[in-house]
């Protein structure tokens, strides 16, 4: 699309989680008019705070082995060869650029005492490959995620509406 027909088009955005909070301010920063629709009083308040482990990326910091064939591999088997493999192939390519885009959001993952990002073995995998912040993995990617969203929202480039509520208190 020619960068300058993005600001013509709206992207509705249904959903605040860590998926929809992360479209909308990515979708907002490239140029688009995006309008995402928040059920919860704040998209920190998503289903997404729940998760604790952290994310696989096929990185090899560790330098085991990993690749993006493997981090793949192992999320077809530990799916029991039930996920759609064209979409897991396409997580596992852009894992990494999504622990960048994350941390680049100020997402405070783990680091060794060297200060490089930390791995941990997460979810019955090979290597070691998993991104973590604590136990609060969810929370810390929800809070960067908004961020990143707020910013786009202050620059008008997104708005963030809150439909109205049982109790009628429609917010924006
Ligand atoms: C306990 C737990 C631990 C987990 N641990 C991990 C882990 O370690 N690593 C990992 O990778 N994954 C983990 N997961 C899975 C991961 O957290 C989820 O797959 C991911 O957060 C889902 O994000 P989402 O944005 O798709 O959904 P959600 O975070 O559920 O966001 C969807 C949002 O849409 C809103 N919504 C729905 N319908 C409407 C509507 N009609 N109008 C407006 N808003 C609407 C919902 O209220 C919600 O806020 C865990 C999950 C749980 C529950």
């Amino acid at each position: 699309m020619n960068p300058s027909n993005k600001r013509l088009i709206d992207v509705i955005v249904v959903g605040t989680g860590l998926a929809g909070s992360s479209a909308a301010a990515s979708l907002a920063e490239m140029g688009y008019n995006v309008k995402a629709f928040c059920f919860q009083d704040s998209p920190r308040r998503a289903h997404s705070i729940a998760a604790q482990g952290g994310i696989n990326a096929a990185k090899n910091y560790q330098n085991d082995g990993d690749s993006v064939y493997r981090l793949f591999y192992d999320t077809i088997k530990g799916g029991d060869y039930r996920s759609r493999e064209a979409n897991v192939h396409r997580l596992a390519e852009v894992s990494t650029n999504i622990i960048d885009q994350c941390v680049a959001q100020g997402v405070p993952f783990a680091r060794d005492y060297g200060g490089m990002l930390d791995n941990r073995s997460f979810g019955g995998v090979q290597v070691s490959r998993t991104f973590y912040a604590k136990g609060q993995t969810g929370q810390q990617l929800l809070l960067g995620a908004y961020s990143a969203l707020s910013r786009q929202i202050s620059k008008g480039q997104s708005d963030h509406v809150q439909p109205s509520r049982v109790d009628g208190r429609g917010d924006r």
